[in-house]
């Protein structure tokens, strides 16, 4: 059994730079301790040594950009790239396609712009998908949660979900290769989107096991995300 990992890479990052279509770096390029955030992400996935190889998925245009870093960085050996797409399952299906996975091997899919994973929580998933076949990282709900119906001027309230019924799913995901496979091909079949990779196995009816997640495996969004990372990474260990 080996263990292979996709970041997709290619989003546009338009909520960093609101009113903007694009902003002159994607926000996976943006730098967190004066290293690119894409580059803190890869240096946690190297320090997982069952792991064979890393995909990364990126727009055309940031292809010349982003082999710079990884030359730069020396994780040249273990990555190979793919080419992004405009949703992110599409990114993660075609870094999918380049994959020579046997049905049995580890894929984990980590968005790149969750820099601060840490290789413990990496670990975890691996173990996970081994005894259940695929696991997602996920952290228990703090506020309580409300379903609403959506109106003209907000929203209603239209019932108090049990915080015991959620988790915050984060990534790393992590899947057998064969199994992925065939749900993202059901998928693309039946015109299905989905937000994660666990939302595309849960309906090719696969249980998915949740693993505990860390509170700094933020996913860099919006303003001020970048301070918080470097918040985190001050005080780690
Ligand atoms: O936009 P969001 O923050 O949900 O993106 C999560 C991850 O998916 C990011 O790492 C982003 O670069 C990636 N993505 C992608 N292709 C897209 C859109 C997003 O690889 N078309």
């Amino acid at each position: 059994m080996r263990v292979f990992v996709i970041l997709p890479a290619a989003g546009l990052g338009t909520r960093m730079a609101p009113g903007h279509t694009a902003q002159a770096a994607p926000k996976q390029f943006l730098e967190v301790a004066g290293v690119p955030i894409l580059i803190h992400t890869l240096r946690a996935f190297a320090a997982v040594p069952e792991i064979a190889s890393i995909v990364i998925a990126v727009r055309a245009s940031e292809r010349e950009r982003l082999a710079a870093h990884i030359h730069e960085h020396g994780y040249t050996g273990k990555v190979t790239l793919a080419e992004g797409g405009d949703t992110r399952q599409e990114s993660v299906y075609n870094a999918l396609r380049t994959l020579k996975c046997d049905p049995n091997d580890v894929v984990l899919v980590h968005d790149a712009v969750r820099p601060l994973i840490e290789p413990a929580i990496i670990r975890r998933v691996i173990e996970a998908v081994e005894k259940h076949n695929a696991a997602i990282v996920g952290l228990p709900a703090l506020d309580t949660i409300k379903q609403v119906e959506r109106t003209a001027e907000g929203a209603i309230v239209t019932a108090t979900i049990p915080r015991e019924y959620i988790v915050q799913a984060q990534t790393p995901q992590g899947f057998r290769c064969g199994l992925l496979r065939q749900a993202f091909a059901e998928a693309e079949a039946d015109g299905f989107s989905g937000t994660d990779e666990a939302s595309i196995v849960e309906r090719a009816g696969t249980q998915v096991f949740v693993v505990p997640g860390s509170l700094s495996n933020i996913k860099i969004t919006q303003p001020g995300d970048l301070e918080l990372a470097e918040f985190f990474l001050a005080h780690r260990a």
